[in-house]
């Protein structure tokens, strides 16, 4: 046993993940943080906690029953389930990540993510790089083994899907938008109204959450809003963000508040001269235990845990370098993206177009011209979705309908648009067209030629 140690010391240059890795190699994991559904105690014994392993198990079931993550999302919130950081709302991420994760059948993949041996470096997913053990039963699974394989089909299967399909139905609503508006006036999050009228011609429409119940709501914006207003205010703001010097400022402001100041940068280099420390006295203690076979694993332990602490501390500065590099490109890439933006009509980015063909009768195909929409549904969708889902964090939409939409921490934008102007709108347009209609129909048509004809007549 001695030997195999030694040959591992040697093997690995990383002392301070060999330390962890031994610990892994007999079971004990030193993870010290909860994950949802257990309590990891000090002992780091794994402890179901009930009332989430409920809400863990409710979720494989929707999932293998065929419910999508955001129709999972939609039962929580109704529900009023609390997310695991104790927001009202529920991440996709956060439930995607639960669906995936083997430590739900008790099972654990140890160095799924591993640090690369450079400063700065943040955790990667470890893709055979170091070495990763599978540890079955390494606690008490909540998920049924069966469940959790069916749900791992699924996921893989959609994760195929996603890439080849850019937009849902129109009757699911943008997925984009889900949790990402809230209401100005009560905080709530704006959600996808699912009565079937506003599922129709003119798209889904969504609304304050807190304004649905007719008794007991605690919302008073009751409006709903198509969800091609929203589209359409998207794609002005970033226009407006092409000639925007505030929006420059803004941005530039965050980002400055991201860089590491000389005082950040001193303590870096305090914590890393401890770890450094650290490292040697484990080398000692590493060293002396493999002499006494592993006996007294307590000083190693205690050195691990100081690493880690100051490794956190580390982490904290690493993830913020980490952010600044991330959220730089991002945003330039938005301001590239709205450079290149070119004005649009309204009529165009609507795709409003008149119901009948010239030379129909505007009687006769009144049925018709009343079951098709002004709106051509297989019109060319202008709604620039990836900006929006890689840039916007989230937007608020006040009680006429303005939008402000947070693209960083202190960076939020939007165009002064009003709902009720932009109804309006909508109504001239469709006016017009209806004018064009009438003109170009058979009545008006055959009136035209009887005029020319009874012209030609007089004398
Ligand atoms: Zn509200």
């Amino acid at each position: 046993m001695a030997a195999l140690a030694e040959d591992e010391i040697i093997s690995l240059s990383n002392n301070i993940t060999w330390g962890i890795k031994s610990f892994a190699k007999r079971g004990i994991i030193t993870r010290t943080t909860d994950i949802y559904g257990y309590r990891i105690t000090e002992n780091r014994e794994w402890n179901i906690v009930e009332e989430e392993a409920a809400v863990v198990r409710l979720m494989y079931r929707l999932y293998v029953s065929g419910k999508s993550i955001y129709e999972i999302i939609e039962h929580l919130n109704k529900k009023k389930i609390p997310s695991p950081n104790g927001n009202e709302y529920w991440d996709y991420n956060t439930i995607r990540s639960i669906l995936a994760s083997e430590k739900y059948i008790g099972d654990y993949i140890f160095q799924k993510t591993y640090t690369p041996d450079t400063v700065g470096s943040k955790p990667r997913v470890n893709r055979g790089q170091v070495p990763q053990y599978y540890i079955e039963e390494h606690h008490e699974p909540i998920v049924d083994k069966g469940i959790y394989e069916k749900a791992q089909e699924i996921l893989n299967q959609n994760k195929r899907k996603i890439t080849c399909e850019a937009r849902k139905d129109g009757t699911a609503g943008r997925e984009s938008y889900y949790q990402k508006f809230y209401c100005s006036e009560c905080g709530g999050l704006i959600s996808r109204n699912s009565s079937s009228s506003y599922d129709s011609k003119e798209g889904s429409a969504w609304r304050c959450r807190n304004s649905y119940k007719i008794v007991g709501s605690t919302c008073n914006i009751k409006r709903m809003i198509l969800e091609q207003y929203l589209d359409y205010n998207f794609v002005l703001t970033l226009e407006a963000i092409k000639k925007s010097h505030e929006f420059r400022k803004m941005m530039e402001a965050y980002l400055e508040s991201l860089d590491l100041k000389s005082r950040d940068l001193s303590h870096m280099n305090l914590l890393e001269e401890q770890i450094e420390n650290l490292n040697q006295e484990l080398y000692r203690a590493v060293d002396t235990q493999i002499q006494k076979d592993g006996q007294d694993t307590n000083q190693i332990n205690q050195i691990i845990s100081g690493i880690i602490s100051l490794r956190q501390q580390l982490q904290v500065y690493w993830d913020r370098m980490e952010k600044l590099k991330r959220d730089r490109n991002r945003l330039e890439k938005l301001l590239k993206y709205c450079e290149k933006t070119k004005p649009i009509s309204f009529k165009e980015f609507h795709h409003m177009r008149p119901r009948i063909k010239p030379g129909d009768s505007i009687y006769a195909t009144t049925n018709n011209a009343r079951n098709s929409s002004y709106i051509d549904p297989a019109g060319a969708d202008y709604f620039p979705e990836d900006v929006f889902r890689k840039q916007v964090i989230s937007g608020t939409i006040d009680s006429d309908g303005r939008i402000k939409y947070k693209f960083a921490e202190g960076v939020e934008f939007g165009v002064d648009m009003i709902y009720e102007e932009y109804k309006k709108t909508f109504e001239k347009e469709k006016a017009k067209i209806q004018l064009e209609e009438l003109l170009n129909s058979s009545e008006v048509m055959e009136m035209k030629e009887l005029c020319k004809t009874a012209n030609g007549l007089t004398p």
